[in-house]
């Protein structure tokens, strides 16, 4: 049998080995695996060799390749144009499937609109705290006042640490409540049910305590869990370093399926 090794070896990573034959479906986080954190969530770039990897991987894995966010999907596909994916935004509070269709979470609104409204006023008197606003969530940023993470938490924790129908997720130097009870396990189970993911084994890389729960419903399903990262905590089985090394996984990933489909062997 012809056998790809689609993974780097010999480096500090540890990663899997995939065959072209194995059909993976591939999940990816977006800040801090697919892009670099800035200092304003709107200010992250996505390198050309990256978009450009998505969109290899898209056309040789039948269009099993999504990315799994907190962000919504407008800013992804701003971030990801002209590559369009399917996409779990908001944590799987919203979903773009392959067809394009968007399935949504039901969502206190009004609940949720109190909150920003107070959080607004909050970061008034907190320069260097950003409020984010996003469909069926907010998230509290403060990357500029690494000070403020207590008073941050203790503010989050309060406002909507009992509210029923509300998750508090923390990552890095950002606290977010969202309404809607998912997360995004079930944003990668709901993928793989569904064409072109069904059937497929699932690989899912992300670098954040949100993605522990896409690790856990990955490893339940056989697939392989590649954390990003200093790695300590994580129920993912591989890692990678950094997004640079993400960024090299997958421009090799890209390479060997090609290769596959076009019959010849990749030297290295
Ligand atoms: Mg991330």
């Amino acid at each position: 049998m012809r056998y790809h090794r689609l993974m780097l070896e010999g480096s500090q990573s540890k990663l899997p080995a995939i065959r072209a034959e194995d059909g993976i479906a591939l999940f990816l986080d977006l800040d801090g695996t697919l892009v670099d954190f800035a200092s304003h969530p709107d200010d992250v770039v996505l390198l050309e060799r990256t978009r450009k990897s998505l969109q290899r991987l898209h056309e040789r894995l039948g269009g099993a390749v999504a990315i799994i966010t907190g962000r919504d999907i407008e800013t992804v596909d701003r971030i990801t144009a002209p590559v369009h994916l399917p996409i779990a935004g908001v944590h799987g509070l919203m979903r773009r499937d392959a067809n394009g269709q968007v399935h949504h979470m039901a969502v206190d609104d009004e609940a949720l609109e109190r909150i920003r409204a107070q959080l607004d006023v909050w970061s008034k008197d907190h320069p260097g705290v950003l409020v984010e606003r996003k469909p069926g969530a907010v998230a509290l940023h403060y990357r500029k006042r690494p000070d403020l993470e207590d008073a941050c938490a203790h503010l989050m924790d309060e406002m909507g640490g009992g509210l029923e129908g509300f998750l508090l997720l923390r990552g890095k130097s950002v606290i977010e409540l969202r309404g809607g009870g998912t997360d995004k396990g079930q944003a990668i189970k709901a993928f793989i049910s569904e064409e072109p993911f069904a059937g497929r084994k699932p690989v899912f890389a992300g670098d954040d305590v949100t993605d522990e729960d896409g690790f856990r419903a990955v490893n339940e399903l056989g697939g392989v869990s590649i954390h990003v990262g200093e790695s300590a905590g994580t129920v993912a089985a591989y890692r990678l370093d950094d997004v640079d090394q993400v960024r090299g996984w997958l421009a090799d990933v890209a390479e060997h399926l090609e290769a596959a489909a076009a019959g010849t062997e990749v030297r290295r």
